[in-house]
């Protein structure tokens, strides 16, 4: 147990934090990136992300073969990129905040199969796993087609395996969808916080769900004790995987891509301002490191993180990293963004981003269903409440005093900021079942 008070008393933020109080938590640590790309490149190499993307080019025949929503884009699994005018306009209304240049949402929410941005890293781990089980069975190679991982012996060959994983929700679905589509066995080990419908979902594809009355370290923990008493099973494991972070960070690419087909350039006049929501902090972090290794100093990386639950930014403002417990500092870690619901942070994110991470903003739970709303009557668009919050991070940035003074010392003036790209990064909804979304719609609280 980290000594809280010590944290509490030494820093204003961390004490506004266990205060749960709306704040945001500026990186002391933040270094040009030429200084930190040597260390970087020592663990995460460029060579490494584009290892995992062609990867994903391999499997895209298999994935069109057995996903045909992923069909148009020829089994490649990414999501839109879309202006929202309408949003940034209500934001600014509703919230008498000043949100400068383009806010554009990257819908992840929207991701083919999973509907979340663990379509991303789950799935990259399940098929990066399968590839090797198949290839040191002499099953597969390179130059296959993997459309024949479909085939009915493959599935048999796959079943004798299986694949375990800890989740509050959506990174078991992106793991249990995929895997069972392989063929192996699942099971997926949830946490109290995990909603209902997620599990219902799991179980009708044939997905063992474990439940535990606990939080998501407590699941984490109980599925990798069980995983690893059995030789013929594989955990993946959300606090500490590098092949998880690897398939977020393949974003970046596809990111760039996308900004290019639109004509938008992408430089120190022309700054790129990006907010995720935050759970164990993999998804976010992958995408983050994939974004500094393209974008360099003119991107601008912010997490986002319920009052309830920051557990990354505990985790990189105390540099006590997974040992960070939000419990410690008197915060329940419940909360309704149920894909948030960490109580402590990625060993390896919460150290890999120590020089590349702007900032971390809080946001309280009942602003989630505002921005839900206000998004679905000013865009027709619908995330799920854990994505909203990304919202926060706009809406703050010029209002709160530590990233008030972030983009004045790091050149955001006024001009520049006017000629940015602010991105709302989405991570998901599309799989929500229409009675939870009137449930959501609905829900108004503090
Ligand atoms: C998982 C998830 C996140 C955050 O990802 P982490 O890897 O847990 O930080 C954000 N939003 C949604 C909807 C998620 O499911």
């Amino acid at each position: 147990m980290v000594d809280a008070q010590k944290y509490i008393q030494a820093d204003p933020t961390v004490r506004a934090v266990a205060e749960q109080k709306e704040t945001v938590w500026i990186n002391p640590d933040y270094l040009p990136f030429a200084v930190t790309d040597g260390l970087c490149q020592l663990v995460v190499a460029d060579a490494d992300i584009a290892d995992a993307e062609a990867r994903l080019a391999r499997f895209a025949p298999f994935i069109q073969r057995c996903f045909p929503e992923t069909e148009e884009t020829q089994g490649l699994i990414e999501s839109p990129l879309a202006d929202i005018p309408q949003m940034q306009k209500a934001l600014e209304e509703t919230y008498g905040c000043a949100i400068p240049g383009r806010l554009m949402l990257k819908m992840d929410s929207h991701l083919a199969i999973a509907g979340s941005v663990k379509a991303r890293g789950g799935i990259y781990e399940v098929l990066k796993h399968a590839e090797e089980l198949a290839m040191a069975a002499g099953k597969l190679s390179v130059e296959d087609n993997y459309a024949k991982l479909a085939d009915e012996d493959m599935k048999r060959f796959f079943s004798q395996y299986t694949v375990q994983v800890g989740s509050t929700g959506n990174l078991g679905m992106s793991i249990g969808i995929m895997s069972a589509a392989l063929g192996f066995c699942v099971k997926v080990h949830m946490s109290a916080d995990a909603k209902q419908w997620k599990k219902d979902l799991l179980r009708s594809k044939g997905v063992e769900v474990i439940e535990y009355a606990d939080d998501y370290s407590k699941a984490v923990e109980e599925g990798r004790k069980r995983s690893d008493a059995d030789p013929m099973s594989y955990f993946v494991d959300d606090e500490k995987s590098v092949d998880l972070f690897l398939g977020y960070a393949v974003a970046a690419k596809r990111l760039k891509h996308q900004l290019d087909e639109l004509g938008i350039t992408v430089d120190e006049e022309h700054p790129l301002i990006v907010y995720i929501p935050t759970g164990v902090g993999g998804a976010p972090g992958g995408v983050s490191y994939g974004l500094k290794r393209l974008f360099k100093d003119a991107v601008h990386c912010f997490l986002v993180e319920p009052t309830l639950c920051p557990s990354v930014l505990l985790g990189m403002a105390t540099k006590e990293y997974e040992k960070a417990n939000v419990h410690d500092f008197g915060i329940s870690g419940i909360t309704e963004a149920d894909g948030l619901a960490c109580a402590s942070p990625s060993s390896f994110v919460t150290r890999i981003l120590g020089n590349l991470l702007s900032g971390d903003f809080t946001v309280k739970d009942g602003k989630l269903y505002d921005y839900l709303r206000l998004l679905d009557r000013s865009e027709h668009k619908r995330i799920e409440p854990s994505s909203c919050a990304a919202f926060a991070g706009p809406c703050g940035l010029l209002e709160l005093e530590g990233s008030k003074d972030y983009c004045a010392r790091h050149g955001l003036t006024q001009e520049k900021l006017a000629n940015s790209v602010q991105i709302a990064w989405a991570t998901g909804g599309r799989l929500v079942p229409a009675e939870i979304w009137d449930q959501y719609l609905s829900t108004h609280m503090d």
